[in-house]
């Protein structure tokens, strides 16, 4: 069985040709800066150490999945000989809205759906779609599956997914909180269970510190509550994303500066964060190479980051009446052990206590950090999105 894997931006295009059921990735790459001058196409076969990278016009999705294509099948550094090695395409969508609470196979009445939550998603799912019918133009008749970043979060009480606006703004706008993240959620919370030896009862808090940043409350499996929202804005401070914010504040700043409503937006989406409390970079090594140096502002907002972290997993373990075990995942969760034990620090009275020294040393798969008195379980557990994928589309093509 091999799953081609797609994850479609709007100027990117991410892929994996992938065995969902040994996980072996026989292909993996990246199409950049589509539509854009100076794109690039990324090839990586793994089992060969063979990488190839390519300055490739890429005026749209389109032909950039030709070259993926092309790539994949090139009579030297291809792995596949035939298109019809392919069994199934999985598709990363960022929203689902209330309509999809798992993954589905895509037929004209799902394509229907995931276009009306377009408005949801202005950003992301228009480019989702767009790899979609790139697919299906590019090899007919092929199963198509859409994987859905919200669906894990299906599960959230009303309590916790529903905001305290007028009634209406639920029922006719949908406004309400969805959570993001979801896959990678699904997989370290189920991985963690695994760990633990699946008990029948379990309370996980996983928190996804990359780029983009959400942290969940997993109950006996499923998504209690997460800090994204309606938008992958609310919750923790990101790269470059405000996260929890007074909502007057955004009317305020856009009032007194004569912002316009995307100049707004993109102030929150783009401009602040990590980036917009440190001002020289949205990434997490600038920060604390510039921390090394004695940059205030920079220990400023790794100070903040951390904060923001610690409040919600207080927050969870309250709002599930304990927790077993808190999950890292993330490039800033998988690799930076500051982050990790300044989130994790002073919680010694939850029965949360760091091994500083495991912590400290950088070792690769799942890694127990917790010392061995501690009562938490605390790891570190590499995020695998693309494997999640891979499995639903062929748990749903075998099904069919
Ligand atoms: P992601 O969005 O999951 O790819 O994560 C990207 C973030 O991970 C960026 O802020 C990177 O700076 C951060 N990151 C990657 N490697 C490291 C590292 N070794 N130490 C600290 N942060 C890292």
């Amino acid at each position: 069985m091999k799953v081609l894997v797609i994850n479609a931006g709007s100027s990117s295009l991410k892929y994996q040709l992938i065995n969902p059921e040994t996980g072996e990735i026989f292909a993996i790459g990246l199409c950049d800066r589509i539509g854009i001058e100076n794109s690039k196409l990324e090839y990586e076969v793994p089992s060969k150490d063979f990488e190839l990278e390519l300055k490739e016009d890429l005026p749209t999705h389109k032909v950039a999945l030709e070259k993926v294509l092309a790539a994949i099948l090139h009579t030297e550094h291809g792995v596949i000989s035939s298109i019809d090695e392919i069994d199934a395409v999985g598709h990363r969508l960022v929203h689902g809205g209330e309509e999809f609470a798992h993954s589905t196979l895509i037929t004209a009445d799902v394509m229907e759906s995931i276009k009306q939550n377009i408005e949801l998603a202005p950003l992301h799912n228009p480019a989702n779609i767009m790899g979609i019918e790139t697919i299906m133009e590019l090899m007919p008749g092929k199963p198509n599956v859409a994987v859905f970043d919200t669906a894990f979060h299906q599960t959230m009480p009303k309590e916790a997914y529903m905001y305290a606006l007028p009634y209406e703004d639920y029922t006719e706008l949908k406004v309400r909180k969805y959570g993001f993240h979801g896959t990678s959620h699904l997989f370290v919370s189920t991985t963690m269970n695994e760990i633990m030896g699946n008990p029948k009862e379990s309370k996980i808090i996983v928190c996804h510190l990359g780029n983009g940043a959400s942290i969940s409350a997993v109950k006996n499996g499923k998504s209690v509550d997460t800090s994204m929202g309606l938008t992958p804005l609310q919750g923790l401070m990101m790269g470059t994303r405000c996260g929890d914010i007074d909502p007057a504040a955004v009317l305020f700043i856009k009032g007194k500066r004569g912002l316009t409503d995307s100049e707004m937006d993109a102030r929150l989406n783009k401009k602040s964060g990590i980036l917009g409390i440190f001002g020289k970079s949205s990434d997490c090594r600038d920060m604390e190479n510039a921390i090394k140096d004695g940059d205030e502002r920079a220990k400023l907002a790794e100070a903040m980051f951390i904060y923001k972290i610690k409040s919600y997993i207080g927050a969870y373990a309250a709002a599930m009446g304990g927790v077993d075990a808190i999950c890292f995942t993330g490039g800033i969760g998988e690799n930076s052990a500051t982050m990790r034990e300044g989130a994790v620090k002073g919680l010694e009275y939850m029965g949360v206590k760091l091994d500083t020294a495991v912590n400290s040393v950088r070792n690769k798969g799942n890694v127990k950090l917790s010392a061995e008195d501690s009562k938490v379980l605390i790891y570190k557990i590499p995020t695998n999105e693309e494997l999640v994928i891979a499995r639903d589309t062929n748990a749903i093509v075998n099904k069919k």
